[in-house]
């Protein structure tokens, strides 16, 4: 059914009957193409929101849209009872990618998630009947300002209380601990602790990077206590630092890594990579899903993974990256701005106001990006981005943070 109403309709319409969940933003979107999106009036917008990394390659990407056109025509699903052609190339791509060893497929990050919580306590359970040793190490260490998912075992390791207090009891066993101080951790890390759930960078706590050392003395200390480490990638990976994962700067080595958003370009999927003897915790009937690994979903994500490893690709994401940074960095010295963090093509700018204004004035100069935790400006454009939008985002960013803040416009400001 192609769209025929129009805003207006479908505004009212989605108020008689949505269950209010989200406050969007007052736009009709009807097609996409590269890194711009058109609304119903065909104005067009630079999307430096990415569909909130789903949309690596931007939108209708050529090859993309012509494995969607032969894939629709053939098998859109088959039961995982069976086998279809597709699930184990995407499975090796993964694990050539990320250097583990085999695979899960589902729909979601927030599913990934939760099977990894399985995953961990049935390892857990493993090495107990193992070595005759009673288990006590059930217990997930997870970090405050981290974001895993809105289902009941991911939302138990996600750290904002408004996200979790509405619906507690939640499931037992999760602590946080703090994700800067390494001494907080250390203390933390005790002996019950069978996993630890990080993001390498945490997304929706505002795009923070943990910083190298205080990974690597995780990942000391779950060597020590025979403890999982557990990498959220799901927003942090896939191409969107530069490298295939974002563990990989910091030369970790994660037992299980988390992949979602953009896997199969724009349709749902996720998944659970494990090393070959956490795998082993899972055997048939352990874990499951009706439509993880679909084969339509799986023929996409095996192109955007082929695309992914293709010679220059993610040396774009990293000069883009670094040209990123420097534009977004000539704002400092405009008052409403307080810094800027991320790495390659996640990152964010710092304010000293309220965000949400900026995101409404960027929306009619027709420029897509989010907001989180009130004052952090979040920018998860394609990967295929070019310095031209990078250009026309500095400008508009620069034009209207100045006017929120009644500073006017340099002359001569580089564009
Ligand atoms: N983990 C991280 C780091 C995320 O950023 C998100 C979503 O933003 C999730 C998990 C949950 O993914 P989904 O919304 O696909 O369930």
């Amino acid at each position: 059914m192609r769209q025929t109403l129009n805003f207006t309709q479908v505004a009212e319409k989605e108020k008689r009957h949505l269950i209010h969940t989200y406050d969007r933003l007052p736009v009709l979107m009807v097609s996409g193409e590269g890194c711009t999106l058109i609304d119903d009036q065909g104005k067009k917008y630079l999307d430096f929101l990415g569909g909130l990394a789903v949309n690596s390659l931007g939108h209708a990407h050529p090859e993309i849209m012509e494995v969607l056109r032969d894939g629709s025509e053939t098998l859109l699903h088959v039961s995982n009872l069976l086998f279809h052609p597709y699930q184990a190339d995407v499975a090796e791509r993964l694990c050539r990618l990320s250097g583990l060893d085999r695979v899960f497929f589902c729909n979601s990050g927030t599913e990934a998630v939760e099977g990894a919580l399985k995953l961990a306590r049935a390892y857990a359970r493993k090495q107990e009947e193992g070595d005759g040793k009673s288990t006590s190490k059930l217990e997930v260490l997870a970090l405050e300002d981290s974001f895993h998912g809105r289902t009941v075992g991911a939302l138990s390791a996600t750290w904002p209380e408004k996200y979790r207090a509405p619906f507690e009891p939640l499931v037992p066993g999760v602590r946080f601990v703090s994700a800067r101080d390494v001494k907080k951790l250390e203390s933390g890390f005790r002996d019950t602790v069978g996993a630890f759930l990080i993001e390498i960078i945490q997304g929706e706590g505002g795009v923070v990077p943990l910083d190298e050392s205080y990974l690597k003395r995780a990942e000391e200390l779950c060597r020590a206590q025979g403890a999982l480490l557990i990498c959220d990638e799901i927003q942090c990976g896939l191409g969107r630092t530069g490298q295939p994962f974002a563990y990989q700067k910091f030369g970790l080595k994660p037992d299980i890594v988390l992949a979602a958003k953009p896997l199969a370009a724009g349709l749902p999927m996720g998944a659970i990579l494990a090393r070959e003897e956490v795998a082993a915790a899972f055997g048939p009937g352990s874990h499951g899903s009706t439509f993880g690994g679909g084969p339509l979903q799986c023929r996409l994500a095996s192109k955007f993974l082929e695309i992914l490893e293709r010679p220059g690709f993610l040396d774009h994401v990293r000069e883009m990256g670094g040209y990123f940074r420097a534009r977004l960095e000539e704002l400092a010295d405009l008052p409403a701005v307080q810094k800027v963090r991320g790495d390659g093509l996640m990152m964010a700018l710092v304010l000293e106001v309220p965000g949400k204004q900026i995101v409404k004035a960027l929306l009619d100069e027709g420029i897509l990006i989010n907001c989180t935790q009130e004052k952090i400006l979040r920018f998860l454009p394609p990967l295929t981005i070019e310095r031209e939008h990078v250009d026309r985002l500095a400008v508009a960013l620069r034009k209207v943070l100045a006017e929120i803040t009644k500073i006017p416009v340099a002359k001569g400001v580089p564009v």
